[in-house]
């Protein structure tokens, strides 16, 4: 039994004190979500903030990215070691605004990943095709060459405490989602390669997300998806009301 989790990515928004006030407010919403955890990603400067408002409660804390060394010459970087004192639980990898804005790429994701699960964080790791990419037929191509550069050297037990988020960079702040069933499908096509990477039982335990333009009227139909583990949300998660709701998505 996959249990679904529902995670907000703030990007660049909020201040300490609107992050703060977000997460007073999403508490007692996740105290009673009993069918999915609840995971709240802020910008660096409001984690330490948000983490201590989030502390004894259901609202798990994740970082929107990290460096991979523990300390060092890095300016403007994170290390895992600051997140976790920081009280983050989580740390998103991947995101393809890193991977398109900074370059990010799948051997740095890999080493983010390592370093994350090092640290005792839990990874949420993003993998996604670009829109071209789709139309030419190249996404599970594409999503092999993701998955296995950036969980390349990952044992069984460590992609056991993973999440996998796949997020279409085309549906990302459009407003376009992939219907479910093209979700899913693509999802079952990720499920496979961890089958053959790790085996049957890590590939059927572990939570696929989905990510872009989900809202709360087309989380329903998303998450009655059996191969959708949960939601990885932009623009929706930043309203209590709208991240309310998908907290609370539809179920049957
Ligand atoms: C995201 O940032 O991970 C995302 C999916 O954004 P949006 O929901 O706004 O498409």
């Amino acid at each position: 039994m996959r249990k679904p989790v529902i995670a907000g990515n703030w990007k660049m928004y909020k201040t300490i004190a609107e992050a703060v006030d977000f997460v007073e407010k999403i508490k007692p919403v996740a105290a009673k979500a009993e069918h999915c955890e609840v995971v709240v990603a802020p910008p660096f400067t409001a984690l330490a903030a948000a983490a201590q408002a989030a502390k004894g409660s259901k609202v798990a804390v994740a970082a929107q990215d990290m460096h991979w060394d523990k300390e060092g010459a890095h300016t403007g970087d994170v290390s895992p070691g600051m997140l976790v004192d920081a009280g983050c639980t989580h740390v998103i990898i991947g995101h393809s605004e890193r991977r398109h804005d900074h370059g990010e790429t799948d051997e740095q994701v890999n080493r983010k990943l390592k370093a994350a699960l090092a640290a005792g964080l839990v990874p949420i790791v993003c993998v996604g095709e670009m829109l071209a990419e789709r139309e030419s037929g190249r996404t599970g191509e594409v999503l092999k060459t993701q998955f296995e550069g950036g969980l390349a050297g990952l044992t069984p037990s460590d992609f056991s405490r993973i999440i996998i988020a796949y997020e279409p960079v085309w549906a990302i702040g459009t407003g376009r989602t992939a219907t479910p069933e093209m979700a899913a499908e693509t999802h079952r096509l990720l499920r496979d390669l961890a089958r053959q990477k790790f085996g049957e039982k890590e590939a059927s335990a572990v939570r696929i997300l989905y990510g872009g333009s989900v809202k709360p009227d087309n989380v329903g139909g998303l998450m009655a998806q059996e191969e959708i583990d949960g939601a990885l949300v932009g623009g929706a998660s930043l309203k209590v009301d709208s991240f309310a709701a998908l907290v609370n998505y539809p179920r049957g």
